[in-house]
């Protein structure tokens, strides 16, 4: 059976005390068995969390991932020193990385293909703007986003995670309805479905102010199959709800 996977995303939040309290609330919650659980994490925390989460059922993630295996790639973080700290899942092609540090479909689909590579699992992240949105083209910019993904990974491709995240909705407090979002998710499945016969196996999170009031309706769709939260993963209270929700 498919378990539904809910990952937080820290962003650029955290720190040692902050960790420890965080992680000690999420470690006295209950994590359902037919439920994963994963925290991203900004990098320099890894190893600390290592150590927070170990024993637990909570796996343990990160925000981003080099495109390159080694070398000279200053700032950069690859696959193997992710995994040196018992890394399970990378996000890539976060909408705040494409924006702000220029991703582009191709880096999305490399770093999606070096994860893979290393035993990763890459919770490849898509999503239209909302002037995308407002002019239609919703179905078109996630499928071209996916398409490149699909194109470089070829029958590997049932190995990632999806994660659909409008634009407008992250960190906003605008939720797509879910209505809104089973629709892009359908769109996402018979994507993967003409790409693998696995397609029904693979899990599509939503992400885009879930929280611990909308996530069971939103979780109740047919095709969301997670979610990937941001703020609402802060606050151990409410991640735990929308894991008990899923
Ligand atoms: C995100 O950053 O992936 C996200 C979904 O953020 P938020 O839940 O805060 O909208």
């Amino acid at each position: 059976m498919k378990k539904k996977l809910i990952a937080g995303n820290w962003k650029m939040n955290g720190g040692l005390a902050f960790n420890e309290s965080l992680v000690a609330a999420l470690r006295a919650g209950t994590v359902p068995p037919d439920c994963d659980v994963a925290v991203c994490v900004p990098a320099p925390y890894l190893a600390h969390l290592q150590t927070l989460l170990a024993g637990s059922a909570i796996a343990l993630g990160a925000q981003d991932v080099s495109q390159y295996e080694s070398g000279a790639y200053t700032g950069e973080v690859s696959t193997a020193m992710l995994k040196d700290f018992g890394v399970r899942y990378a996000i890539v092609g976060h909408s705040e990385r494409r924006l702000y540090h220029g991703e582009t479909d191709g880096a999305v689909s490399a770093k999606t293909a070096r994860a893979l590579a290393a035993g990763i699992t890459p919770i490849v992240c898509v999503g239209e703007t909302l002037a995308e949105r407002e002019a239609g083209q919703t179905e078109e910019v996630v499928k071209r986003q996916l398409a490149a993904v699909i194109h470089v990974n070829g029958h590997c491709i049932s190995e990632i995670v999806v994660a659909y995240e409008p634009v407008w909705a992250i960190g906003t407090g605008k939720t797509a309805s879910p209505e809104q979002a089973q629709q892009v998710h359908a769109v996402l499945r018979a994507q993967l479905h003409a790409a693998t016969d696995r397609s029904a196996l693979m899990r599509i999170l939503y992400g885009g102010s879930m929280n611990a009031a909308n996530a069971a309706q939103l979780l109740a769709q047919p095709d969301i199959d997670g979610g990937l939260i941001g703020g609402a993963a802060l606050k151990a209270p409410d991640f735990l709800t929308i894991v008990a929700a899923a």
